[in-house]
């Protein structure tokens, strides 16, 4: 099979990632986290107390601001790097779950994010998830999926995931955060978040794992059957 770029999109805890790192594990293929590297970003500026609302201010944090994508054996899975360091456990923080859609609807951000992007796809071989992958990223990449759940499943699923670390986090409060960011994320200029034209569906509300994987997988082999040799 000739290496692909399969884009995943869609809102937020859909279960992007968890059938992301799936397909890239099958396909041997690279898997990024785009949403991780906006979450990154965030955390950078809260960490440096930046003011969300001066863009000169953001302008003058990003150059400071050093974003890598690394392997990490121990976790088997590819993790972010700020300026030198390990960010994963911080960027899932409530607090930039808060924050993260604001910053990511900053035009400067977006374009600071989707210019490395794009350079990870240079080498094909990767499955990348996020809100604007398969619209704006990589228009031309040969998979294009879009996920979609119903709203309370979602926020359930996440809840249960937070559980443990956030006890105090209620249904409704990660219900009502998932809403905020769909929202701003379908709403904003600059990359929104849509469907692309001419991407495959996957609601799993009523899906499982396992069940959501053989979908998508059936249709990145039927596509693989169609490329040009
Ligand atoms: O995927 P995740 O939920 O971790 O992403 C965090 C946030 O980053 C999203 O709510 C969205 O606002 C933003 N994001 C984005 N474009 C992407 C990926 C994520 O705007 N390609």
């Amino acid at each position: 099979m000739r290496p692909m770029i399969i884009a995943i999109d869609g809102y937020s805890s859909c279960g992007k990632s968890t059938l992301a790192r799936q397909l890239a594990e099958i396909l041997n293929y690279r898997y990024i986290d785009s949403g991780a590297m906006y979450r990154a970003i965030t955390y950078a500026l809260l960490r440096k107390q930046v003011d969300l609302d001066d863009i000169e201010a953001i302008q003058q944090a990003l150059q400071d601001i050093c974003l890598d994508v690394k392997y990490d054996p121990i976790q088997q899975r590819s993790v972010v790097w700020l300026n030198g360091q390990p960010v994963e456990e911080e960027i899932r923080s409530w607090e930039v779950s808060e924050a993260v859609s604001r910053v990511a609807a900053i035009p400067e951000i977006r374009a600071f994010a989707v210019t490395q992007q794009q350079a990870m796809g240079r080498q094909r071989g990767l499955v990348m998830d996020g809100r604007d992958i398969g619209t704006v990223v990589f228009p031309d990449a040969e998979v294009k999926i879009f996920m979609t759940a119903d709203l309370h499943t979602r926020a359930l699923r996440r809840w249960k995931e937070l559980r443990e670390k956030h006890p105090e986090i209620s249904v409704e409060e990660v219900e009502r955060n998932l809403r905020e960011r769909d929202l701003i994320d379908t709403q904003r200029t600059v990359g929104p978040l849509k469907k692309a034209d001419d991407a495959f569906v996957i609601d799993n509300t009523y899906l499982d794992e396992a069940q959501q994987l053989q979908v998508a997988l059936d249709h990145v082999k039927a596509v693989a059957q169609n490329l040009p040799a």
